[in-house]
C-alpha cells in the first residue's frame, strides 16, 4: 500500500515536473487554454517575452485556429508573431488559443464576430503581416473586452480602448498619438456615430464605462490607462460624461487633421484645468 503510494507520488511529481519543463509554444490548444485559464496577464507577458522569435511563430502555429486559405497563413502567423513582440501584449495567446480566424469576400477590413474574427480577402491578399498585427490587435481586443467584462457591445470605449491599445504600443514613438491618448480614440467615436454616422448603428452611443472587470480585465485597463496622458476616467460614468461635455461642439465630420487638431487644443486647455 505504502510502496504504490510512493510511485504514485513519483509518477505524479514526474508529469508535474513535465508538464513545467514544456515551453508554452509547444503546448496544443488545449493545454494552452488550461495554462492560461489561471495565468495572470504579467504570467503571460513574462513567459511570452522570454521566447524567441523563432518560439513565438511556433506558439502560433500551435495555438491559433486559421480557417483561411494555406497561401494565406504565413502572414497572419507573422502578424500574430508580432503582437506579441511587444513585451505588453504577450497576454494576447490566450485570444489566440480561444478565437478562430475566418475570412471573408471584401476589398478590406476586418470584423470580431462574438468567438472569433473574419478577416476580408482584400486585407490577407496583401500580404502586409504589419497590417495584420495591427488590425488582430485592433478586433482581438474587442473578444478581450468580451471575455473579461471590459466595455462592451457599440460604445465609446469598447472601440476606443481597441484602438489605443495599438496605438500605446506600436506607435508609443509617434508623440502625436500619445498624447492624444485614449480621449480621442473613445470620444472621437462618439463624436464619429454622432456626426458622421454608421448606417443602422445608433448616433447617441453608451460610453461603456466598465462596472464588473474581471481580475484580468483589470490587469489590462490599468495598464491602458497607465500610459494615457489624455487621463481618460474610464471607471466613472459621471465624470466621463463631464470630459466628453468638454469637448462635445467639435464636429467630427470635417477634414480629419483639422478636426484633431482641434481636438488636440481642447484637450490641453482639459489638462490645464484639471
Ligand atoms: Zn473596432
Amino acid at each position: 500500500m505504502k510502496r504504490s503510494l510512493i510511485v504514485l507520488t513519483l509518477i505524479a511529481g514526474g508529469l508535474l515536473l513535465s508538464a513545467c519543463q514544456k515551453k508554452i509554444c509547444d503546448m496544443t490548444q488545449e493545454e494552452a487554454k488550461e495554462w492560461t485559464k489561471n495565468a495572470t496577464v504579467a504570467e503571460m507577458n513574462k513567459k511570452v517575452k522570454a521566447l524567441t522569435p523563432e518560439e513565438k511563430e511556433k506558439l502560433v502555429r500551435n495555438w491559433l485556429t486559421l480557417n483561411i486559405p494555406d497561401e494565406d497563413k504565413e502572414t497572419v502567423i507573422k502578424g500574430c508573431a508580432a503582437i506579441i513582440e511587444h513585451p505588453k501584449l504577450g497576454f494576447y495567446v490566450e485570444l489566440f488559443a480561444h478565437t478562430p480566424i475566418n475570412v471573408h469576400e471584401a476589398d478590406g477590413g476586418a470584423w470580431a464576430a462574438g468567438d472569433h474574427i473574419s478577416m476580408s480577402s482584400g486585407l490577407l491578399a496583401a500580404k502586409d503581416p504589419e497590417s495584420i498585427r495591427d488590425t488582430l490587435t485592433h478586433e482581438l481586443f474587442h473578444i478581450f473586452n468580451d471575455r473579461e467584462h471590459g466595455a462592451g457591445g457599440i460604445s465609446a470605449l469598447n472601440e476606443g480602448t481597441a484602438i489605443w491599445i495599438f496605438n500605446m504600443t506600436f506607435y508609443e514613438n509617434d508623440p502625436k498619438k500619445m498624447e492624444l491618448g485614449l480621449a480621442e480614440p473613445a470620444i472621437g467615436t462618439k463624436l464619429y456615430y454622432r456626426d458622421i454616422g454608421i448606417p443602422g448603428y445608433p448616433t447617441d452611443i453608451e460610453f461603456g464605462v466598465p462596472t464588473d472587470l474581471t481580475p484580468k480585465g483589470k490587469e489590462v485597463y490599468d495598464m491602458l490607462m497607465a500610459a494615457d496622458r489624455s487621463k481618460l476616467p474610464v471607471y466613472d460614468e459621471s465624470k466621463i460624461k463631464e470630459y466628453f461635455d468638454f469637448f462635445k461642439d467639435i464636429n467630427r465630420n470635417q477634414e480629419f487633421s483639422t478636426y484633431l487638431g482641434l481636438f488636440e487644443e481642447r484637450l490641453q486647455l482639459w489638462l490645464q484645468a484639471h
